[in-house]
């Protein structure tokens, strides 16, 4: 599925076209896609919330399948090996990011489904260093949402400074937020759910919730950490409201509307409020290493690749519980 022109969902912006098969390069290898998840991000670069590096473009960063080709140089896999594709496609590894050991904000970074072509597609091409092995015990789809919502939702339960015992807020519960409840129950913390829609309510009951209800009504009691998915900046501000002196909020989304005016009160007592951006090789391999271990279960629902638009869709207006993957064969 191909984007050439971003507009709403609900428009069918992507269409489905021909593009030759790729051939790996020097260090990568080719993955031929069995399932590719569906992400917010795939959203905003369909919609043009994001502008578009490359067009066109074929969007999906959640990729599971199996290496088909092996180029020149490329270590770790083998044909026939399954593997995983992420969004961090690749890195320079060598601006002052990347010496610093945080590759996540390479400035010369490429994104799978963004600047080069992603997992809506029959197959793809990916750095060997870049790509994962997925543990045995997940099957295709069960590991696809675990390649971003749960490396990003990792990323973000690490940087809010959630430990054993403490209170952590989830602000928004889609296919993120229902990977970062088990791995936070795992950790031995309390988790409060913020979200309006029934089914998700349910769904956060079900996986361990300690408390489920509105980001308006606050929780029963002063939160020590909170994770905002929502790409809504009001609710920032709801969570610092519910944020105890010296906690954190940490931001996953890549995008969110404006953070209103606040008073200083709100942040005051040393209360951090601090973004998440992308993901190192290591927070992946941690994530699924311990995703394996847990072991979490993803909720999921398989689409034909040709739904893409309609998921899309569904995943903006908040009507697919857990995670949607698309399914191409
Ligand atoms: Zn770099
Ligand atoms: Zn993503």
């Amino acid at each position: 599925m191909v984007l050439d022109k971003p507009r709403p969902a609900e428009e069918e912006p992507l269409q489905l076209g021909d593009i030759p098969e790729p051939t790996p390069g020097q260090g990568e290898i080719r993955v031929r896609v069995r399932v590719c998840g569906v992400c917010h991000t795939d959203l905003h670069i369909v919609q043009g919330e994001l502008p578009m590096h490359k067009r066109p473009v074929v969007p999906g960063h959640q990729v599971v399948g199996i290496v088909d080709a092996v180029g020149p140089g490329a270590k770790g896999f083998k044909e026939g090996d399954r593997a995983g594709v992420i969004w961090l496609h690749s890195t320079d590894g060598s601006c002052e990011y990347c010496r610093r050991n945080s590759e996540n904000l390479c400035v010369n970074a490429q994104f799978t489904g963004y600047d080069v072509n992603g997992g809506y597609a029959e197959s793809v091409i990916v750095p060997a260093d870049f790509a994962y092995h997925i543990p045995q015990s997940f099957s295709d789809e069960s590991a696809a949402p675990l390649l971003c919502a749960g490396v990003i939702g990792y990323r973000s339960l690490k940087l809010s400074g959630a430990g054993k015992s403490d209170r952590l807020g989830l602000y928004g519960f889609g296919a993120s937020a229902h990977i970062v409840l088990q791995i936070a129950n795992h950790m031995g913390c309390e988790v409060y759910v913020f979200t309006r829609a029934a089914a998700h309510r349910e769904l956060a009951q079900k996986l361990g919730a300690a408390w489920v209800g509105d980001a308006k009504e606050g929780p029963p009691q002063e939160l020590d950490a909170a994770i905002v998915f929502a790409p809504a900046g009001p609710i920032v501000l709801d969570a610092l409201r519910a944020l105890r002196k010296g906690g954190t909020v940490a931001l996953a989304g890549i995008t969110m509307t404006p953070i209103p005016e606040m008073d200083y009160s709100l942040i005051y007592g040393e209360r951090v409020v601090r973004s998440v951006a992308n993901s190192t090789r290591q927070d992946a391999r941690e994530l699924l290493e311990l995703a394996a271990e847990i072991p979490v279960r993803t909720e999921v629902t398989l689409y034909p690749l040709e739904d893409a638009n309609r998921v899309l869709a569904d995943m903006k207006h908040s009507r697919i519980e857990g995670a949607g993957v698309l399914r191409i064969d």
